[in-house]
């Protein structure tokens, strides 16, 4: 293990919290190498290209050297997992090194901690990059999310299912605080539950420290920024697969890439993860087991809202009735932008919904639908070509639509559609062939996968293939949990 001056982190986690985080010191991998660099997000946290090609930038985040300014952590949590709490959990196989501009920098799958229980603390390759592609798209298209600033290939391999490449992701995030965080907290006493209150609103939402009752805002503040939040992957169609109250942050970040994916044809039962046999966290429960994650949240914060408890049930209460409606109208928000639609009215939500009927009842690809239905605005003949064609009753549901739209403004409409609704978007089946040619040692598809998910609102022709849905659905993909 060598000390490196390379990098400088602050650590007021590790200060403030102490008694729910552990300290600890990552494994180190020798003779590892980084498979994928995020320039862009180096930058921004003020690393230059040249320290990022450098032997000391590999060395810090494979373990194998320590900024002497870092306080290494495991942080500790609980977390209700298919509804059953479990108070064993906590950073298994993450470290956080600290924090640069106020965001967190994690390693995940470096190595044992005090919190690995029985695993090895490792992750193997394919969930590092998948985690990678999938984080990154979701950046690109404007759904807050923790960032991916390098994937390394570890000298060592792991044993799954088969023996398989090891990985670790340096993983950024604005904070790693979860829900099942305020469950941990609450396990230990008030006292530590408060500071992680306090500690959390000073980071996340400051401006709450001036208000009358500053715990109740603050769950009403990460009630709002996770129905926000939620609303924004119902649009895309995407899955979380493992909706725990250990992987919902306070910070209102999607978190924890395991066994997600994106549906193709609009379904909204559908189900990829391998452990979800009753599809508690299918696509269309996303938003009531939000409500249900919150409930449990609300629950942590009963000791801080009001002395007297069932004054505070009450008024956590009132503020977690008004999640769902407040989902609705950001779900709406959402759509209508989607559909170039300009206000909200009833007609426009009829619209929405008649939609995504058309949608379910022809098993449309939901992303292929947007832009194609941009390109019929632009000229109707493009229905022959479309998803459309030959549905019978997009007909009707087109000219109710264009009766809403602003008129004579068609051309500036789907231009603006184009700009929000993605043309590529990570398919299970294409990120499946990308891995696999990186276990054939080919980067050379991941790379060029990475670039085009950079900028998925523009169409490029000679990227064709990549807005293809895989050959035979993918109603049986299934996915499994990044360990
Ligand atoms: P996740 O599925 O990533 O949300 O992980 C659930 C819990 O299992 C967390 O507490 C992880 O830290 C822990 N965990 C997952 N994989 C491993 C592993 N390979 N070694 C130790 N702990 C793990
Ligand atoms: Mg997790």
């Amino acid at each position: 293990m060598t000390i490196s001056n390379a990098i400088k982190f602050k650590n007021s986690y590790a200060k403030e919290l102490h008694e729910i985080c552990e300290r600890c010191v990552p494994s180190g991998f020798n003779k590892s190498e980084i498979v994928l660099k995020n320039y862009i997000l180096a930058k921004e946290l003020g690393l230059s290209k040249k320290f990022v090609e450098s032997k000391e930038c590999l060395e810090i985040f494979s373990g194998v050297s320590i900024p002497e300014s870092s306080q290494p952590i495991a942080q500790g949590y609980c977390g209700h997992q298919f509804g059953h709490f479990n108070p064993q959990l906590g950073d298994g196989r993450a470290i956080l090194l600290g924090e640069i501009n106020n965001q967190d920098i994690q390693l995940k799958g470096i190595g044992q901690t005090p919190f690995s229980r029985r695993g090895d603390g490792k992750s193997s390759l394919g969930p590092v990059l998948r985690e990678y592609i999938v984080s990154e798209f979701m950046h690109s298209i404007k759904i807050p999310t923790t960032r991916a600033l390098f994937a390394i290939k570890t000298n060592e391999t792991v044993m799954r299912e088969t023996e398989q490449f090891g990985g670790v992701l340096t993983r950024v995030a604005k904070s790693h605080i979860r829900i099942g965080t305020f469950e941990y907290a609450r396990s230990k006493s008030n006292k530590t539950l408060k500071s992680l209150a306090d500690y959390s609103i000073n980071r996340h939402y400051p401006e709450l420290n001036q208000t009358d009752n500053k715990y109740l805002s603050f769950f009403a503040a990460v009630c709002d920024r996770q129905a926000l939040l939620i609303s924004k992957w119902m649009s895309v169609g995407f899955i979380h697969g493992v909706m725990n109250t250990d992987n919902m942050t306070i910070s209102g970040e999607t978190i924890d890439y395991g066994p997600c994916a994106f549906m193709n044809e609009y379904n909204p039962k559908t189900v990829f993860s391998s452990i979800d046999h009753n599809g508690r966290y299918a696509y269309k429960n996303q938003p009531a087991i939000l409500v249900w994650n919150l409930a449990k949240f609300a629950e942590t914060l009963i000791p801080l809202v009001n002395e007297e408890s069932e004054k505070s049930v009450k008024q956590l209460t009132e503020v977690l009735q008004l999640v769902m409606p407040s989902y609705e109208e950001y779900f709406y928000k959402e759509h209508f932008k989607k559909l170039g639609l300009e206000e909200k009215s009833n007609k426009n939500i009829r619209i929405v919904k008649d939609y995504l009927s058309i949608l379910e009842s022809n098993s449309i690809d939901l992303t292929s639908s947007f832009r194609d239905l941009s390109k019929i605005l632009v000229n109707d003949k493009k229905i022959k070509e479309s998803v459309f064609s030959n549905i019978h009753n997009f007909d009707q549901w087109y000219e109710c639509w264009k009766q809403e739209l602003n008129k004579n403004q068609n051309l500036n409409i789907a231009k603006k559609m184009d700009s929000i609704n993605p043309c590529y978007i990570p398919r299970n089946h294409i990120i499946e062939e990308v891995l696999m040619a990186v276990m054939n040692n080919d980067l050379s598809e991941l790379n060029k996968f990475i670039k085009i998910l950079e900028n998925p609102f523009k169409e490029i022709s000679k990227y064709q293939e990549y807005t293809s849905t895989p050959l035979n659905s993918d109603s049986n993909y299934v996915t499994y949990c990044g360990t």
